[in-house]
């Protein structure tokens, strides 16, 4: 990647450049818990955005994209928003830094990557981060703190590309360290490395490659939903509430609402449990805690769809330590921590019997907790 982006470089703007870097994302566990002022559990993986970019002493960005194979240009100002979508996450970050007071000139760049697109790897979140760590590295002399990179690729997310995310995504793509998840607390937006060197496992995506479109707002009930029971509870999130306390309100919400909460409330704990466990090696603990999130994903939250239920049953016969769904649900990828030796047995198992249903093969992506956004050296 890093030579065909050279290549592409050299060709296009001469004199090359400075290389820069910012990877996609996994999250262990902690699902539907952001929004709830609960915990997330990220990691960068091994999958990247690479770009390299250089001043080129005018107003204007002009940029290539090697995957695309489209060109774009546009200038720095509001109304200069460039057409295609892909350049749009480039401008917005480019404004968004510009907004906050931070510099940027005219640059040119040619960036490739190997995040696979909308498989809930966050690639959106990759090509944003690099932006922002390399804006910040070229015209700011890294004076804007990390915290605001990753919000910066937030906002573009919000204001240029019409996606209402949360942080996760850009503070993992930020904030990644080779063999380390980071516990984010989505309240107090502290967040803590926890060491995970994976001795003897493996974490395989498997995805489904369905997305159900879904007509009521599944996502906007849900939220409603805990909005209810949090306010019926009197707390401002369901962050803070108990079981206990849930038990104590049963008699006045719906059981669907009832539901809703308790699985955001074992979430949190759950999420917990797996940090204790990590630190302790126990990872027939940590496993054990993603079934149940799937479970609770599937049964009480109800986010889950007839694939990824089946390929979580295909982990857990194939005896798979730990099988969850990863992302907002009705679709997309499984996340699977797996013992080296049964992991062939696992990913030829779950291709056959998962074509056999459902008349395609799930694509499968191996990945490895890596560094989040770098300069890149030649
Ligand atoms: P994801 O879940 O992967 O973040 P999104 O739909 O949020 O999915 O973001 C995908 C979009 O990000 C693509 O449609 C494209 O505009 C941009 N993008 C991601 N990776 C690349 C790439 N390698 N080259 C060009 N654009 C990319
Ligand atoms: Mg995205």
């Amino acid at each position: 990647m890093k030579e065909t982006i050279k290549q592409h470089f050299s060709e296009r703007f001469g004199a090359a450049g400075v290389l820069y870097a910012s990877a996609g994302r996994i999250n262990l566990i902690g699902e539907h818990t952001d929004y709830n002022g609960g915990f997330v559990f990220p990691g960068a993986i091994d999958k990247v955005i690479m770009a390299e970019i250089k001043p080129n002493g005018t107003e204007k960005v002009r940029v290539y994209s090697v995957d695309i194979d489209e060109y774009a240009e546009f200038g720095l100002n509001e109304e200069d928003a460039p057409r295609q979508q892909w350049a749009r996450y480039i401008f917005g970050v480019c404004r968004e830094i510009i907004k906050r007071g931070g510099r940027v000139e005219g640059f040119d760049a040619v960036f490739a990557g190997n995040v696979p697109l909308g498989a809930g790897l966050s690639s959106s979140a990759a090509l944003e981060s690099c932006f922002a760590f390399a804006l910040n590295d070229m015209f700011n002399d890294n004076k804007i703190d990390k915290f605001e990179l990753a919000k910066i690729g937030q906002s573009t997310e919000h204001n240029y590309c019409g996606v209402n995310c949360g942080i996760m995504d850009q503070f993992a793509s930020v904030f990644g360290k080779k063999d380390n998840l980071m516990r984010l607390d989505c309240r107090s937006l502290e967040y803590e490395y926890f060491p995970f060197k994976l001795d003897g496992y493996r974490l395989v995506l498997v995805d489904s490659k369905v997305k159900h479109e879904l007509v009521d707002s599944p996502y906007n009930k849900r939220r409603a939903s805990c909005e209810h029971v949090a306010k019926t509870l009197g707390v401002e999130t369901l962050r803070d509430a108990e079981l206990a306390d849930l038990e104590r309100v049963k008699d006045s919400i719906s059981q669907e609402d009832y539901n809703r909460a308790k699985y955001v409330i074992e979430e949190k704990q759950r999420v917990l449990d797996v940090c204790d466990a990590l630190q302790k090696g126990d990872y027939a603990t940590v496993g054990d805690r993603m079934y149940k999130t799937h479970e609770g994903m599937s049964k009480l939250y109800e986010v889950s769809c007839v694939e990824l239920d089946y390929l979580n049953d295909i982990a857990k016969e194939c005896g798979v330590t730990g099988s969850r769904i990863m992302g907002g649900g009705f679709g997309g990828c499984t996340i699977n921590l797996v013992k080296d030796e049964l992991y062939d047995n696992f990913i030829a198992t779950a291709k056959k019997k998962f074509s056999e249903k459902y008349g395609h093969e799930p694509q499968v992506y191996d990945v490895v907790v890596s560094d989040g956004a770098k300069k890149v050296e030649d």
